[in-house]
């Protein structure tokens, strides 16, 4: 089990101006920043980060919105980081999300759903490696 995992800010969230709230929330949801920048991903870049969903229906859709506006991609540490950070983020569909989850706060839509959340502490580290060089981390 690593302390770490890794999140985006999705663009419908930060289209909406709902970043500061989500960041506060996963501040006050016992999470440290370890690393963390505003930048926008091409086509090419969203479609290798989503590369494991290649075969999937929503898969050309998928890369589209994330390549649509800015995200905010950042480094988390907490105990128990993977599992923590999607239990606070709630189910991929916000219909199906806990009250109070961020995806029930902010998310539309099961394609636009607010935040990305690593699923293991391997992807933890290989989406904070996409993103971050070790001067860019602490
Ligand atoms: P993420 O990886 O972004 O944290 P997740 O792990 O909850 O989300 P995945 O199954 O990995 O869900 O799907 C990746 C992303 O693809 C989802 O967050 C969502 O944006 C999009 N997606 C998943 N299922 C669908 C669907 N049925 N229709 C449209 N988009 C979808
Ligand atoms: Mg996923």
């Amino acid at each position: 089990m690593s302390n770490r995992t890794f999140t985006m800010v999705k663009p419908d969230a930060t289209g909406k101006g709902y970043t500061g709230a989500i960041i506060d929330q996963i501040i006050k949801g016992g999470f440290s920043i370890k690393a963390m920048k505003w930048t926008k991903l091409t086509k090419e870049q969203a479609g290798e980060f989503y590369a494991v969903h290649k075969e999937r229906g929503f898969y050309a859709e998928l890369v589209e919105f994330m390549s649509s506006g800015p995200i905010v991609a950042a480094i988390l540490e907490k105990d128990n980081a993977v599992a923590d950070f999607r239990k606070l983020i709630g189910a991929t569909n916000p219909a199906n999300a806990e009250e109070g989850t961020i995806r029930k706060n902010f998310a539309a839509s099961i394609g636009e759903n607010a935040v990305h959340g690593s699923d293991s502490d391997e992807n933890a580290a290989i989406e904070g490696n996409f993103f971050f060089s070790f001067l860019e981390r602490f």
